[in-house]
């Protein structure tokens, strides 16, 4: 039997053992994907132990996705660009790849939707590591420009400043316009978290092509509540993102195999809902 795992604290929450277990049943795999705790000393030591004992790959979640960098010897160029890690994969001979899966999954599921990324302008809101993660997935799907809004204004700065080769604006949260063009907005902050305000004029959030929120509880958040009420053309929630980083992940792991993602968010959504 094949040994996953993800890595995390909190980890009690994540639903990553149930989306990897949807998928291994569609390909009758019999994998093992379960939780690991770690204390924040803890990471490296549990990480190399978990492989050290026949570990087939993990994920890596908050507040690990920068420290897993280190762990890795080897970087995808995907986890280089964002800086942060959340697949590892075993190379052999204590050999880690580190990749990251996150941008490629919020793109998938925006192309899922039907969202067309080439030469659409971005707002995106945040600049911690979510936010890190997805942007240079957007750029490389095609996104016309990508402005920056986050309530530090001095870490958008820092973050622009690390992807000089993109076209980036940054504009602080009140003064932002609707766009001219047609626009999606992605919330990368963790504000859905507390249910705090991001105050964006109601008119940018009403114009908007789409909005998406990167949390996810299986049910529309107060920042997709207000957009949509707001007018939004669309409002989606980050587990379709979820669901399709874990299957970038399940493909990096089993040589290729594609899951298919679409009833395995179904599942996952109803089973949120039923909670
Ligand atoms: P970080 O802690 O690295 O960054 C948090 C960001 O949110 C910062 O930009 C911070 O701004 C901003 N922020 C926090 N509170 C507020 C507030 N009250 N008002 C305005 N801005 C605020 O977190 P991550 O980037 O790792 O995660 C962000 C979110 O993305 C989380 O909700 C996480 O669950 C989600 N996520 C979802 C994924 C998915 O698969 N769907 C994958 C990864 C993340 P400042 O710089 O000013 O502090």
């Amino acid at each position: 039997m094949a040994l996953f795992t993800v890595f995390g604290n909190p980890i009690a929450h994540s639903l990553s053992p149930q989306i990897h277990a949807l998928f291994a049943a569609q390909f009758q795999l019999t994998n093992s994907y379960t939780r690991s705790l770690c204390s924040p000393g803890q990471f490296a030591a549990t990480v190399s132990r978990f492989f050290r004992t026949g570990g087939a790959g993990a994920n890596v979640t908050l507040p690990f996705k920068e420290a897993a960098v280190q762990v890795a010897t080897h970087l995808s160029e995907r986890a280089r660009e964002a800086g942060a890690v959340n697949t590892l994969v075993p190379l052999g001979q204590g050999q880690l790849l580190g990749d990251n899966t996150d941008g490629l999954g919020l793109v998938r599921d925006l192309q899922t939707a039907g969202v067309r990324l080439s030469g659409l302008e971005v707002i995106l809101l945040g600049a911690g590591g979510a936010a890190r993660g997805v942007l240079p997935a957007l750029m490389n799907a095609g996104v016309k420009q990508i402005t920056l809004v986050n309530r530090t204004r001095a870490r958008a700065g820092q973050l622009a400043g690390d992807f000089p080769q993109y076209p980036l604006k940054i504009v602080g949260a009140r003064d932002l316009q609707p766009l001219a063009e047609p626009y999606l907005i992605v919330n990368a902050t963790s504000a859905s978290l507390t249910g705090a305000k991001l105050q964006l004029p109601k008119e940018v959030l009403g114009s908007a092509a789409c909005v998406y929120d990167m949390m996810y509880s299986g049910r529309p958040t107060a920042f997709l509540q207000e957009a949509a009420q707001a007018g939004a053309g669309e409002i989606r929630d980050g587990l379709g993102m979820l669901v399709e980083q874990a299957g970038v992940a399940f493909s990096i792991w089993h040589g290729g195999l594609e899951p298919d993602t679409a009833p395995v968010l179904a599942k996952i959504r109803r089973d949120l809902l039923n909670r």
